[in-house]
């Protein structure tokens, strides 16, 4: 059995960031194990190639929850990078944090440490502000932010009658101010995509210290009776192409594989419900209810609009002619269409003015857009797509075991608009788009309406079209939460509690949701743990 000081599982946003700040120090081993394969696939690198990656086999978990009771009974579809990076390998490179009130929130529910002004220096550390420093920014980090190369003029268009329905410009969304409506910044660098994986591991691959075994699933954490009597974690068991090999772990396992493997580990490995365990056939070491609860994900739905200019990103065969064109200016300038992150343009915003801070996100995509993308013919169409979703939805979702094989996912149970106070927001939520779509910036592009469609216009018509197309715009997280409470996994120093040696380090400890996209924000959980696993030592 080879061994480790650190042994970290998952090499996504949360995993790199572990294995590339552990190993700064050479006196420490540290071992990374991730699913998929290493990341060298240029759908990766080129940004527009998120749309392969939306469907890749091999790159992608694709998932799906069981069937959704108040989403008309269907099955959504959730993709998750399998590579490294995780899926920041995959995602859509929107640079933000959430709100401040979001970090506030977590340090009043007892999580001592996590408010604002405890988590913005991590942010800070994180990142390289293509713009430079200033009290929000941080240069320097390794991941870097940069502003579009070569945003679509729909996007433009899309901000400026989001100014013209009302709503402040918005230059930077991680500063000052959340609200308004703007152009993204993205974790882009030179053009290209800067993933976990690139801003952190790339770099130190060669660090003797630090070694990446790709390709491999862990199946159990391997546990012992540690000295104060409590369970204490010291390895890893994994998959290996069939054969089952151990990794030891001589000061911690660190549990990085994403909101919905983390919770499935702890539960293969006998730490979580002691009644669902039983049910299951797996012997509790440590009853923990809450692994796998408190779900939460950002349902999103679309209206979509034809467009009279051809100008918006598509299949047709205009666009694919000039492919030719558009490959050489990438890689010769490294801007234009493949430069595009998809969804180009943000808004935060109120549903209702009597909202203290922005409860909705508009992401604009220059593109027509169904079930994710991966809807070809659709998209061969010129249109745009204005994404809303409900930023602190008070649904709540959960996770099972849905076999004792590893290497079957869970059964993911969503729960989506079970709180009835998240369907009034997503039906102000479309209202809110289609006001902003019907402004005077818009109308030189406005063509018909294909969704919801004209048709739809009573809030009752809204909600149903909701129930019948929303989707998620992948962030889940909560399923480890950190906490004091019953229904804690994990404390503020995101110790598994009452296991010895063993941490959850990625988005599934967030108690609750932030009012964002949620990779920048899962990073900076991984570069605060860091200072405390240091701490520790
Ligand atoms: C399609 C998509 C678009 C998104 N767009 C954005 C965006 O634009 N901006 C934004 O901020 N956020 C976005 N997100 C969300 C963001 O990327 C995630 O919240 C973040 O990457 C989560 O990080 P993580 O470390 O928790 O998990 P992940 O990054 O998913 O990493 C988990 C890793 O663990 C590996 N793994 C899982 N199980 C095992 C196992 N048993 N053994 C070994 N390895 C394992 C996985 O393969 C994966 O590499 C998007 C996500 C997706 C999927």
């Amino acid at each position: 059995m080879s061994s480790f000081d650190y042994v970290v599982v998952g090499g996504g946003s949360a995993g790199c960031v572990l294995a590339s700040r552990l190993s700064e120090d050479k006196s420490m081993s540290v071992c990374l194990l991730e699913a998929g394969p290493s990341d060298w696939h240029p759908a990766i690198h080129v940004p527009m190639g998120l749309l392969w990656m939306m469907r890749s086999p091999g790159m992608n978990w694709n998932l799906s929850t069981r069937p959704e009771a108040a989403l008309a009974g269907r099955q959504l579809f959730w993709p998750r990078g399998k590579t490294l990076g995780g899926s920041s390998s995959s995602n859509a490179m929107c640079y933000i944090r959430g709100h401040a009130r979001d970090y506030d929130e977590w340090a009043s529910l007892g999580c001592k440490g996590w408010s604002f002004k405890d988590v913005l220096p991590y942010f800070k550390r994180s990142e390289n502000q293509e713009r430079g420093a200033d009290e929000f920014h941080g240069t320097g980090g390794p991941l870097n932010v940069a502003d579009l190369r070569s945003p679509n003029e729909l996007s433009e268009a899309f901000v400026k009658a989001g100014v013209q329905a009302g709503f402040p410009h918005n230059r930077d969304f991680n500063g000052a101010q959340q609200e308004g409506v703007g152009l993204f910044q993205v974790t882009q660098v030179n053009g290209e995509r800067c993933s976990a994986a690139k801003g952190y591991l790339t770099p130190v691959r060669s660090r003797p210290n630090l070694t990446v075994i790709t390709g491999v699933q862990a199946t159990r954490i391997l546990t012992e009776l540690g000295e104060h009597g409590a369970p204490r974690a010291t390895g890893v068991q994994y998959n290996q192409a069939g054969t089952s090999r151990t990794v030891q772990a001589k000061r911690e396992v660190l549990l990085a594989a994403g909101a919905i493997f983390s919770p499935q580990l702890l539960m293969l490995s006998g730490i979580g419900d002691q009644k669902a365990l039983r049910d299951q056939g797996i012997a509790c070491i440590k009853h923990l209810p809450g692994v796998g609860k408190n779900l939460q994900d950002h349902l999103d739905v679309m209206v979509v609009q034809a467009s009279r200019k051809r100008v918006s990103y598509n299949l047709g065969p205009g666009n694919v002619a000039r492919g030719p064109w558009h490959i050489l200016r990438y890689l010769t300038r490294r801007d234009g269409m493949f430069t595009t992150n998809g969804a180009e343009a943000c808004g935060f915003i109120k549903s209702d003015q009597a909202e203290e801070i922005p409860d909705l996100q508009f992401h604009f995509t220059p593109a027509r857009l169904k079930d994710h993308g991966r809807n070809l013919s659709f998209l061969m169409g010129q249109g745009y797509s204005l994404h809303v979703c409900n930023l602190r939805p008070k649904s709540r979702g959960w996770l099972e075991l849905a076999s004792t094989d590893p290497l079957q996912p869970p059964a993911i149970h969503a729960n989506y608009l079970s709180h009835p106070d998240d369907v009034v927001k997503m039906v102000k939520g479309v209202k809110h788009a289609r006001r902003v779509l019907s402004q005077a910036d818009m109308a030189p592009y406005r063509g018909k309406e294909i969704l919801p469609g004209e048709a739809v216009r009573s809030d009752a018509d809204i909600e149903r079209f909701v129930r019948q197309h929303a989707e998620t715009i992948y962030h889940p997280v909560g399923t480890c939460k950190m906490g004091l409470d019953e229904m804690a996994v994990v404390d503020p120093t995101l110790r598994v509690v009452g296991v010895e040696g063993l941490r959850v380090v990625d988005a599934s400890i967030m108690p609750t949701l932030v009012g964002g996209n949620t990779n920048a924000p899962t990073i900076m959980i991984a570069e605060k743990a860091v200072d405390m696993i240091r701490d520790a030592r």
